[in-house]
């Protein structure tokens, strides 16, 4: 259905913790819906002035991509939901578009610009670099390939990039792997290649996010591998985004991964606590949200690095303050982010990990947290400690605790050996990958 496609399309724009919190309470009004006009219900008056103010445009917009129409969005307060939106998977929200128009329609998210990003000496490589391919694509560092840990600013790199040259009339295509992973199985089902190539082939530059999606898809690959060609042969600009280093993808054909070596490789470092509090001010400042200093700076000293999670506690704080016409205090900050840190501990438990991981491993749970120097234990228990580090938000003395170890440089000295094993040896990454996907899937159900 259109409008499932549309909010698949904004759920990739978004703060993830918004479009759970926000756009999933909303209901479509199908009926009286028309393509001049979108009605939404929210079940109560936060909700809906949130969506309408924050998401209006953004949706009435990417109604427009689809449809060609752009209507208005009204959204109402109603209790007695009509029907309750449902996440698409993203195998059946295929965005086929492939006209000469709709390549040019690409959903680039306006605020994502070069002037609301803020550097520091984390990013200032990869901000720099991004902005001399969006002055002068195809000409210095093509590819540019930014890698770097979720929430860093690599997708608004991307994004400015691209409004940078949309603005210039340059045919710019947005798309993430998964996106281009399964435009291309579709049209390959239907027999359309052709369509394919002509829109991914004609671009001046290709804004390509989450590369690393592509590990082991052979065929994907194969296809990119000829799209790369022939952008690169005429001179069109290739941006990549990635978590890791081409090195480290694992399942990655050579002759792709020396490709994204051609050009100009960046990270982004996570933010210092300087540049922390300068990307919370700007956020504040561009949504007109006003936050004392004091809160600022607890909420860049206690919140991790992602800048979306982050985003997601300025937006929280807000809202709650709006309903409850009230400013907001110290220690109602403090509640929210003891809230949102407990909630992601909640999920997963270094009880969780032990349990995996022994089965997997093939050792004791009791051995894990024994003192035994066998090899196999030291090594798992070493995987256990960099899974609990990587996947809950427990701090190293209390991992030390937890397994009886002296003090935290025992843990630091397992996660830099982890680290080392995961560099040299690509199974060994590739095991580490699985067992963390166990994990988190074992405690989602
Ligand atoms: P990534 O793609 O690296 O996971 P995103 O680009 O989606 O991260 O960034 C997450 C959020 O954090 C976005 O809303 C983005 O605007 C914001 N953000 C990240 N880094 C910065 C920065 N340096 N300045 C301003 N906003 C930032
Ligand atoms: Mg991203």
């Amino acid at each position: 259905m259109l409008v499932d496609k549309i909010l698949d399309l904004l759920k990739q724009e978004i703060p993830q913790i918004e479009f759970e919190r926000y756009i999933k309470q909303l209901s479509y009004d199908e009926e009286a819906s028309r393509s001049d006009i979108a009605i939404f219900y929210a079940p109560n008056p936060l909700v809906a002035r949130w969506v309408k103010t924050r998401y209006g445009d953004k949706l009435s917009h990417l109604f427009e991509l689809k449809t060609g129409i752009k209507p208005q969005i009204v959204v109402e307060v109603k209790n007695n939901k009509k029907r309750v939106l449902t996440q698409q998977t993203s195998e059946n929200s295929i965005d086929t578009g492939v006209s000469k128009n709709s390549s040019k329609s690409t959903i680039l998210n306006p605020s994502y610009t070069f002037e609301s990003f803020v550097v520091g000496s984390s990013n200032q490589f990869a901000y720099t670099a991004a902005l001399r391919v969006a002055e002068k694509p195809g000409v210095q560092y093509n590819p540019l390939f930014i890698y770097g840990g979720a929430g860093l600013g690599k997708t608004h790199l991307l994004h400015a990039i691209g409004n940078f040259n949309l603005a210039r009339n340059k045919q710019v295509i947005f798309t993430s792997l998964e996106q281009f992973m399964n435009q291309f199985t579709h049209h390959l089902r239907n027999g359309t290649m052709d369509r394919f190539r002509d829109k991914y082939r004609s671009c001046d530059i290709l804004l390509l996010d989450d590369i690393q999606f592509l590990s082991r898809k052979e065929e994907t690959q194969k296809e990119l591998f000829h799209t790369f060609n022939e952008l690169h042969g005429n001179g069109k600009q290739i941006v990549m985004t990635s978590d890791q280093h081409p090195k480290k993808i694992a399942g990655l054909e050579e002759r792709l991964r020396s490709r994204f070596e051609w050009g100009l490789i960046v990270d982004i470092q996570p933010p210092e606590l300087e540049t922390k509090i300068a990307i919370i001010k700007k956020k504040c400042e561009l949504n007109g949200i006003h936050i004392d200093n004091e809160i600022v700076n607890y909420i860049a000293a206690n919140m991790g690095n992602n800048i979306r999670e982050i985003e997601g506690i300025i937006i929280q704080l807000n809202a709650f303050a709006n309903m409850m016409n009230q400013s907001i205090t110290l220690e109602f900050a403090k509640n929210v982010v003891k809230n949102q840190i407990k909630e992601r501990s909640e999920n997963i438990t270094i009880d969780d990990i032990v349990k995996v991981a022994s089965r997997e491993l093939n050792v004791k749970p009791s051995e894990i947290k024994s003192k035994s120097r066998s090899r196999k234990i030291v090594e798992a228990r070493r995987i256990v400690i960099y899974l609990a580090r990587s996947l809950t938000p427990n701090s190293m003395p209390s991992l030390a605790q937890y397994f009886g170890m002296k003090d935290h440089t025992a843990v630091s000295h397992a996660m830099k050996k982890i680290n080392e094993m995961i560099d040299k040896d690509e199974n060994f990454k590739a095991k580490i990958e699985e067992l963390s996907h166990k994990i988190t899937s074992a405690t989602v159900e």
